[in-house]
Formats: structure tokens, C-alpha cells, sequence
């Protein structure tokens, strides 16, 4: 499971997470023994996190894609769309709501994904799709679908 990285960029933060909280629960870090999908212990529901003023710095450099790239429309804000999208270099990391495990399967999302990933493979880029234990890379438009590449319960 990908791990939280940091990728504010400043200047960008032309929206506000409101009461979503997915980015404190959906990536592991490691700087807090959090694991995937469970949220984190310094987080509420509705009140948000508990020790923000000092929050580690991972958290407070991280902003999902949704939050920097006007491009992703009001039906990407990650609590809505029940996943949260963010680059890690080559790869648009897709971590999806466990609780909602087909939300990438539904449009307008199963177009979008297709078509960044169709984007991407033109630079060398993917798309991959976690979703609590598995992996998926999502399929260029011009290709055949692509299946699982891996189940972490597998390991
Ligand atoms: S996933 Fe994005 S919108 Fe949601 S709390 Fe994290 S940074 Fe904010
Ligand atoms: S420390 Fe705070 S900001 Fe960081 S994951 Fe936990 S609740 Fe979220």
C-alpha cells in the first residue's frame, strides 16, 4: 500500500478539505505506525485532527490532487467520489474508499481514469487503483482491460 508523500505545492490551495478526512485515513504512514485504511488515532470525524498545530510535517506538506489541479471537478473532491488521488512521480496514485470499493467502477470516474490513463502511458505514466488489499492498473482507452496486479493479502 502506497505510503503518504508529500506534494504541496504552494499557492495552489484554492480549496478546503472541509470535513473530508480520507487522506488520514486511506494511505499508510509510516512516521505514525498508521496503517492503510485505518484511520489515524489523532483524527475525529467532524472535529478533524486532534494534535494539528503539530502535526508531522508529512501531513502538513500533503494536499491531494483534487485540493492543487483545478482540472479535477467538484465530483473529484475525495469524499464524494470515495477516493483520493495524488501523484507519486510517474504514477497517479488512486487509493479508494474500502467502505465504497467499486466507486472507481462508476462514471464518471471509470472515463476519467481511462482517459489519465491514456494520458500518462504517452510519458511512460500509469494510473494504479488501490482498494484495501488489491492492485489494479487502469487500462489506456486503446487497450484491453487490465485485471489485478496484485492482492496484498496475497503476500
Ligand atoms: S483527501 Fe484531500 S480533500 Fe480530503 S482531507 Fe485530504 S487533502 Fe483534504
Ligand atoms: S496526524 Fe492529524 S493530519 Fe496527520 S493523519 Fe493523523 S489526524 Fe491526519
Amino acid at each position: 500500500m502506497p505510503a503518504m508523500v508529500e506534494i504541496m505545492t504552494p499557492d495552489t490551495k484554492a480549496r478546503a478539505c472541509g470535513t473530508c478526512t480520507l487522506c488520514c485515513r486511506l494511505p499508510e504512514i509510516d512516521h505514525l505506525s498508521k496503517p492503510a485504511n485505518i484511520l489515524c488515532v489523532n483524527c475525529v470525524t467532524g472535529q478533524g485532527c486532534l494534535i494539528y498545530e503539530h502535526r508531522p510535517d508529512l501531513c502538513r506538506n500533503f494536499l491531494c490532487a483534487w485540493m492543487t489541479d483545478p482540472k479535477l471537478g467538484p465530483e473529484w473532491q475525495p469524499s464524494l467520489a470515495k477516493m483520493m488521488v495524488y501523484r507519486q512521480g510517474d504514477q497517479l496514485t488512486v487509493l479508494v474508499d474500502p467502505d465504497e470499493p467499486q466507486s472507481w467502477h462508476r462514471e464518471p470516474y471509470a472515463t476519467q481514469l481511462s482517459s489519465w490513463a491514456t494520458q500518462a502511458a504517452e510519458y511512460g505514466g500509469y494510473v494504479i487503483v488501490f482498494v484495501g488489499n488489491d492492485v489494479y492498473k487502469v487500462a489506456p482507452a486503446n487497450q484491453p482491460p487490465q485485471g489485478k496486479l496484485a492482492s496484498m493479502s496475497d503476500a
